[in-house]
């Protein structure tokens, strides 16, 4: 069974690697939305399968890291594409919840997203 928690932080960012002359090279931002799922079986004896407020708890703890932030300026988002966004975010949560399954981040002002299924998916 999985479970999902979505949340949203607002970020500037550039592709230092862009063309030149690419409008991404520029300084710009986004926001963005995250959907962060959970897969296991729900326990017997509470009928879940994590505790909503600790995801809640983890969730925000990235959150805070990201949030009006320069993306570049964060360590290991030197290159902030969607891609290293939804692995970064995974990392930082695959130690509090082993359960990680997926991460999606949406960048919904350019209809554009990325799902990662973890380092032992493509
Ligand atoms: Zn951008």
């Amino acid at each position: 069974m999985k479970i999902y928690k979505e949340f949203l932080f607002d970020a500037a960012h550039f592709l230092p690697y862009a063309e030149e002359g690419h409008p991404n090279r520029r300084m710009h931002g986004h926001s963005f939305r995250v959907v962060v799922w959970l897969k296991g079986k729900p326990a017997a004896e509470t009928g879940i399968v994590r505790h909503f407020e600790d995801v809640e708890r983890e969730i925000m703890a990235v959150r805070e890291k990201l949030d009006h932030h320069l993306l570049n300026e964060i360590e290991g988002l030197e290159f902030p594409t969607l891609e290293r966004i939804a692995a970064w975010i995974w990392d930082a949560l695959a130690t509090p919840l082993p359960e990680i399954a997926r991460v999606e981040v949406h960048r919904a002002s350019c209809r554009e997203g990325c799902i990662y299924d973890g380092p032992e998916a493509e």
